[in-house]
């Protein structure tokens, strides 16, 4: 008997040297083969007739092969040319390099062929089609909807498709249903067997359909409820701190040097709220870059400070903890606000210091990175937790820093905007607040989209910008996902700069490879104008804020995606200048061009984001190294929200039913969710 977690080469056909190819695309059981879904369909059902067909576009014909296939050397290939015919006309099919493909057709026999028509020096000619002989006994299940998957390059379609019809054959019956019967007859879902096979083999649009609402279902479901189980024990209702409100704050606020937006007066107003109750505050605040966060923290620290509490704010990077804390000094210390900074630089002797001061609360608001959540690193009376820029933070970071108190309040700082449906999946455990306006007086970036044949017209614009007393960001050609390549190219890049363009202009990089002091050190000089050009790979990304840089360059722009590039832009347009921001892209293809075209016409990250997740293919969303989440193989978030509202309604109605899924019923979907978890929550990261 075979079983799904058989190996791929109990299949007729597949050896080692294939099952190596498999390997490539995750697959080396029966059941990883099965569930490897199509990336999309052709159809050949649709016959054309040859009198019909259309040159330069792909058609699908059945015919007759009517001469003898022949191979024809030239130079070091081998083409194979035969005639098909049918009532309407004939026309000669050619490919290449597959010799074999003579003693494969019979002449008179019937067969179907898709592929490309071209015309070749006057004669018409089907090009390197896929076909399939016809089988006039058994109506074939191989011609109709054909899937396309995407494949190692010396793996066929043909073959691929065959080996998953096998493994049905053998194996098929063996899926194992996991969503509850009461689910899928409340939202009319097809079962596992039948989803799966009609995914690959859709007999017709509704077949697929059907099949897919089921799959798109299942992946939405499973994803939350996964995220719910991890979240378990962040209840929200924990009793907590009850702050009072504090004098200090309203001074604070009467003494900044702008008024807050209404925006950040509503976020404030809602945050105190929640600090006013006697539960513990779980809030997510979400904001553009550049709407002004900081200056929320601080108030929030203010006032757990006022209330005889420590604070503590963490940020994912040495760069970012040290600027909150110049910010945060400046602004608390006014207030006998005593702050300290823990950073992994940091030599073991201050880090000590620091320790004891934090032990004896002679230190009422720290801000650091990683270092803080130490085991080594203990608080007098914490009773404040702030992250800022998150998604870098898992679940877990959060909750150990959390622990180092008694129920602290959590307040978690986002730039990443994102559609609220979404963020209510996300972030389930988190109440929401967005401000959602940005300080007034700000400019709005202008952002170019140009090639690479400007050039010399933007270095032209830069220095003039430098002669005003600007700065410049350039982010450096990517050339590959490789970090040495990424250093060698940043270098190069910048040595070019310095010595042929800007000869008189102080330049300095920054790569992800530096250690945290040198990479301090520059941004130090950066925002104190010493340095004029900061050529830098993304790792300025997050956070940073130098008002006096009024340009972004950003080279191959087309290797970003529409968030990555709204937040690069967001490092300028922070002061009272006008700014710009240039993408750089020689590139021609539709999304490339898309996402240009959105970046010039609109600054609003909502908005960005709403068009990233439209442009970006399912799955890409949860990209797993940002969050170790599975990742989506077939629905799309945008797309598929009537589902995802249908998902989550299920998985709510569940957990009130049977919070522990230990209902007989629902024994093999806890099976399914701890197999797609289970490694998930140390990397999570929200
Ligand atoms: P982000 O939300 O990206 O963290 P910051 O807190 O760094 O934004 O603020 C960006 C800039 O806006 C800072 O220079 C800050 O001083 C300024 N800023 C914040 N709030 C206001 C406001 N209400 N009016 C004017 N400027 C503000
Ligand atoms: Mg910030």
């Amino acid at each position: 008997m075979i079983s799904l977690q058989d190996s791929v080469t109990s299949l007729k056909g597949i050896g080692t040297q294939r099952l190596k190819l498999l390997e490539q695309i995750q697959i080396s059981t029966l059941e990883d083969l099965i569930y490897y879904l199509p990336r999309n369909y052709e159809d050949w059902s649709q016959v054309t007739k040859i009198k019909d067909i259309i040159i330069g576009e792909k058609q699908t014909i059945e015919g007759i092969v009517s001469t003898t296939p022949q191979n024809i050397r030239k130079g070091k290939l081998i083409i194979t040319k035969c005639k098909i015919e049918d009532s309407t006309g004939s026309i000669w099919a050619v490919w290449y390099g597959q010799p074999y493909l003579k003693n494969y057709f019979k002449p008179g026999e019937s067969y179907v062929f898709t592929g490309k028509i071209n015309r070749y020096y006057g004669s018409i000619q089907l090009i390197s089609s896929e076909y399939e002989k016809i089988d006039m006994n058994e109506k074939n299940k191989n011609i109709g909807i054909l899937p396309i998957y995407t494949l190692p390059q010396k793996l066929s379609q043909k073959l691929f498709r065959s080996w998953i019809q096998q493994s049905f054959e053998n194996v098929g019956t063996n899926l194992q249903e996991f969503l509850p019967l009461w689910i899928r007859q409340q939202y009319e879902l097809a079962d596992i067997a039948y989803s799966i096979y009609h995914i690959h083999f859709p007999k017709d649009k509704e077949h697929f359909l059907t099949a897919r609402k089921r799959l798109v279902f299942e992946e939405f479901f499973l994803l939350q409820m996964g995220l719910l189980q991890i979240k378990q024990g962040i209840d929200k209702k924990t009793k907590g701190i009850q702050y009072k409100p504090k004098k200090d704050v309203e001074y604070f606020i009467k003494s900044l040097p702008y008024s807050l937006t209404s925006a950040q007066e509503k976020v404030v107003k809602e945050i105190q709220k929640d600090m006013f109750l006697p539960y513990t505050m779980n809030r997510l605040v979400q904001g553009d870059v550049g709407s002004g966060k900081t200056v929320v923290a601080a108030i929030t620290l203010l006032l757990a400070v006022k209330n005889g509490y420590q604070g503590s704010m963490m940020a994912p990077t040495e760069v970012l903890a040290r600027q909150h804390y110049e910010t945060l000094r400046m602004f608390l210390e006014p207030f006998n606000i005593k702050c300290g900074l823990l950073v992994g630089s940091l030599t073991k002797k201050q880090k000590e210091n620091i320790n004891e001061k934090l032990k004896n609360h002679r230190i009422d608001v720290v801000i650091g990175t990683h270092a803080l959540i130490q085991d080594s690193i203990s608080f007098a009376n914490l009773g404040l937790v702030i992250t800022d820029e998150q998604h870098r933070f898992g679940v877990r970071q959060r909750m150990t820093l959390t622990q180092k108190g008694k129920s602290p309040d959590v307040l978690v700082m986002t730039a990443t905007p994102i559609p609220r449906t979404l963020a209510l999946i996300l972030y389930g455990d988190l109440d929401i607040s967005i401000i959602d306006e940005l300080p007034p007086g700000r400019q709005q970036i202008k952002t170019y989209a140009v090639p690479s044949s400007y050039r010399n017209r933007i270095y032209h614009f830069i220095k003039e910008e430098i002669n005003k007393g600007r700065q410049i960001y350039m982010i450096c050609p990517m050339v590959e996902e490789s970090e040495t390549l990424e250093l060698q190219s940043v270098i190069e890049y910048t040595s070019h700069l310095q010595n042929e363009i800007f000869t008189n202009y102080k330049i300095a990089y920054l790569h992800g490879k530096m250690k945290a002091k040198e990479k301090h050190d520059i941004m130090e000089q950066f925002s104190q104008g010493i340095i004029q050009i900061l050529v830098s790979t993304t790792v300025i990304e997050v956070g940073v804020n130098v008002p006096n840089a009024t340009i972004m360059v950003i080279e191959n722009a087309e290797r970003f995606g529409l968030s990555q590039l709204h937040q690069l832009r967001g490092r300028v347009g922070r002061g009272k200048y006008q700014s710009y921001c240039i993408l750089i892209s020689d590139a021609k293809n539709k999304i490339a061009l898309e996402r240009m075209k959105v970046m010039t016409e609109t600054t609003d990250g909502f908005k960005i984001s709403e068009m990233d997740l439209k442009l970006r293919g399912p799955g890409d969303f949860f990209g797993t190294k940002q969050h170790g989440l599975p990742d989506l193989k077939i629905a799309n978030i945008y797309e598929d929200m009537a589902v995802l509202k249908q998902a989550q309604e299920a998985v709510l109605t569940l957990l009130q039913k049977d919070p522990f899924l230990q209902h007989e019923e629902h024994y093999f979907l806890n099976q399914k969710i701890n197999a797609l978890f289970q490694n998930t929550d140390e990397v999570l990261a929200l």
